[in-house]
């Protein structure tokens, strides 16, 4: 009972209330409060009556795209009057998303995170200079696309996709030969950053693909118990032609993917750190409303345990998604540290949203619950961008010095 009246005087002023329980939005400024608010009033009115209807059509509700995109949300202009919008910003841009809906968030974050950050990190000066004003307005869609269909964690040692210089021109066209998995977002990218091995050096090299280019074939993957609502493809590339100037010219090993990847691993955290949030904020109004034994949930002494190690599961994947942010704003940021965070937010995220759907009891697994959403949507982030193994050996090797991946 007591839990009940502290949350609602506390969420009453705040922007995230007890979700946010060590209060991280104050260090936000107002205007970034601002943006965020706006983001929260459109996923209420708009984003969350659709949710469940999709969901279970296993369809992206394309009606929401638009609107999303018109709210500025990336670069905001009005947080950008003296550089680029702030680390935290974005990492609460993405916890709102995902507060929301993991497949909302994971969607945004195709374009906002991993294809923004292969532009950043793979793309020349020049390139950037031609393409990121698109990438960030989204007149310009992207996907990464990486994983194959028989190399997943091994895709460092394993990518068999080929990139060869087409022996008849002149050298300035490319030839790819492959298959990709698993690509987010590909059905309505208007290009695919392809990552394929080029086979003169057998290093790693990046290419925008148009994705209407002759010769790349897209497939649905269906029948997803994950993530349903988010839209992914299974890629074939079938001596498809780019040009040179379509290559990134910053990317020329592994290494430089291994760079995009530590950066995205910290936008993942944020998403799983959001969907502890829905998850958690779904199971406090269910067990406050529900009464068994002519009493709330609520009220009962094993019921409020778990909701404290959920709240304690939250609490603490904020506060480490927070300190990455900050380290990252600082330029202090390793492999280890964002591995460290995907792999621990995602391990809490687990056990959050399995508490969230046993206290719902048979509603929640239903989709008339937001915790069977939350619940199922989690398994997708558990495994995407690095499963708790690879994240796990990425920390480890950096703990001892060896490298303990194909043992
Ligand atoms: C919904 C969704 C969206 C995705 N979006 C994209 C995308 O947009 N772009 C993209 O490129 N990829 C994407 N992926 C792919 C994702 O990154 C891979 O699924 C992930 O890297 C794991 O690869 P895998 O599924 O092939 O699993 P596998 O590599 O086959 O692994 C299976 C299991 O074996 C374990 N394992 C593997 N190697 C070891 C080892 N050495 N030691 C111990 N355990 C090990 C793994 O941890 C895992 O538990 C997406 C995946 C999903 C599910």
């Amino acid at each position: 009972m007591s839990l009940e009246i502290r949350v609602e005087t506390a969420a009453a002023e705040r922007l995230y209330g007890v979700c946010d329980y060590y209060d991280a939005e104050s260090l936000l400024t107002e205007d970034e409060r601002r943006v965020l608010g706006r983001l929260r009033d459109f996923l209420d009115r708009e984003a969350k009556p659709l949710l469940a209807d999709y969901w279970e059509r296993g369809e992206f509700p394309a009606q929401l795209a638009r609107p999303l995109i018109d709210l500025d949300l990336m670069e905001p202009a009005e947080l950008t009057v003296h550089g680029p919008a702030r680390g935290i910003y974005q990492g609460f841009r993405i916890f709102e998303l995902a507060r929301t809906d993991a497949s909302l968030a994971t969607w945004y974050t195709a374009q906002a995170g991993l294809f923004r950050t292969a532009i950043r990190v793979g793309a020349s000066e020049e390139q950037q200079r031609e393409w990121m004003p698109r990438v960030i307005d989204f007149s310009l869609k992207g996907v990464f696309s990486l994983t194959e269909p028989e190399s997943g964690s091994d895709i460092a040692g394993g990518l068999s996709t080929t990139a060869r210089r087409d022996p008849g021109g002149n050298g300035d066209t490319w030839i790819l030969n492959g298959a990709k998995r698993w690509i987010g977002g590909a059905s309505t990218a208007d290009v695919l950053a392809v990552f394929a091995r080029d086979v003169a050096d057998g290093q790693v090299k990046a290419f925008l693909v148009d994705r209407e280019a002759a010769g790349v074939t897209l497939e649905k993957i269906h029948r997803k118990t994950s993530l349903r609502m988010m839209q992914n493809a299974h890629i074939t590339l079938d001596g498809v032609r780019v040009p040179e100037s379509m290559r990134l010219h910053n990317v020329n090993s592994f290494k430089d993917v291994a760079a995009m990847l530590k950066a995205m691993r910290s936008d993942v955290a944020w998403i799983a750190t959001g969907i502890q949030a829905g998850a958690f904020e779904a199971a406090l109004r269910y067990v406050r409303e529900r009464q068994q034994f002519g009493r709330p949930l609520g009220s009962f002494q094993l019921v409020q345990e778990k909701l404290a190690r959920m709240l304690g599961n939250l609490t603490a994947s904020l506060s480490l998604v927070v300190r990455l942010t900050e380290q990252q704003a600082h330029g202090v940021y390793r492999d280890q540290d964002s591995a460290l965070a995907k792999m621990q937010s995602c391990l809490a995220m687990r056990e959050t949203v399995a508490l969230a759907r046993e206290l719902a009891g048979g509603n929640g697994i239903t989709l008339e619950s937001d915790v069977a959403r939350f619940h199922a949507d989690a398994e997708a982030v558990y495994s995407y961008e690095g499963t708790h193994e690879i994240n796990a050996l990425i920390v480890g090797r950096a703990l001892t010095g060896e490298s303990a991946f194909a043992r």
